[in-house]
């Protein structure tokens, strides 16, 4: 039995998983580096060690269940519960991808990693999440899944390029949590706060570097939601400018 705040980062050996991962290490907390790639996650693991972040290694694929279910099994044997759980996994499913022209199996593939991977990991982490004091969800989305922008204006710039997989891929995120924040609410588990994070247009590999902010930034706001205190939001879709509209 710890004191100290467990989180789950998944994506966490690069972009911004890895500053997220950081960030909540910076705080005192022990951080798993969620990954699946067995050497890009000890790199990252030595990386956050040799900076004194309290970091270890959870071999994650979230889109594999025996994985998820490891992942799981890990922290369970290791600690017996979860503070923090942060879905930061994502793919674009590769660009252009225009709506007449995006393949089916392409969309599956991003909504496998997108949607179906948070959903996983949040299911097989509710038990060790429901053995913390003040559990904490916050899931990786987009501004670009909001349909309020998208239907807006189609400046590329406020809504990123058309997008057949990524931006749908993001709102079937956002509703699908919706969904889950109404479970737990009829169950009487409103304590454990759900929340939705887009970290603005962020240089990674996601988008070959061409976005705007650093990694660092792009981190903040999943670190806000992860640390929320007891009275904080459940069930919002925010970016560090405030909420965005669904
Ligand atoms: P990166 O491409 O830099 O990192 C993505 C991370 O997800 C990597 O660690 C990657 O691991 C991991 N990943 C991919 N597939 C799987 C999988 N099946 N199982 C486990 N991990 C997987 O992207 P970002 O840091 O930019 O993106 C992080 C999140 O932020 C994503 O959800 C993205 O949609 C969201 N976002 C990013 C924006 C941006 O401007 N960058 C804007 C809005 C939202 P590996 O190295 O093994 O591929």
């Amino acid at each position: 039995e710890t004191n100290t705040n467990i989180a789950l980062v998944s994506g966490a050996n690069k972009g911004i998983g890895l500053e997220i991962a950081r960030g909540l290490g910076r705080l005192g907390w022990s951080v798993g580096v969620g990954a699946r790639d067995a050497e890009r996650r000890e790199t990252a693991v030595e990386k956050l060690l040799a900076e004194d972040v309290d970091a270890f290694g959870v071999p994650l694929d979230v889109t594999d269940d025996t994985s998820v279910a490891g992942a799981a099994a890990l922290l369970e044997e290791r600690f017996g519960r979860l503070d923090a759980l942060v879905n930061n996994a994502g793919i674009t499913g590769g660009m252009p991808q225009l709506p007449t022209e995006v393949t089916v199996e392409q969309l599956w593939s991003v909504l496998d990693v997108n949607v179906f991977g948070p959903l996983r990991t949040m299911r097989a982490m509710l038990p060790l999440l429901r053995r913390s004091p003040h559990p904490r969800i916050v899931t990786m989305s987009s501004g670009v899944g909001s349909l309020t922008r998208q239907s807006a204006t189609t400046d590329p710039l406020s809504t990123g390029p058309v997008s057949g997989a990524y931006s749908p891929s993001k709102t079937y995120l956002n509703a699908v949590t919706v969904q889950l924040v109404k479970e737990l609410a009829e169950r009487g588990e409103e304590r454990i706060l759900v929340n939705l994070a887009c970290p603005g247009f962020v240089a990674t590999d996601l988008n070959g570097f061409r976005g705007v902010r650093t990694p660092e930034e792009g981190a903040q706001v999943a670190i806000r939601l992860a640390t929320l205190p007891d009275d904080g939001p459940t069930g919002g879709y925010f970016e560090d400018a405030g909420e965005i509209p669904w």
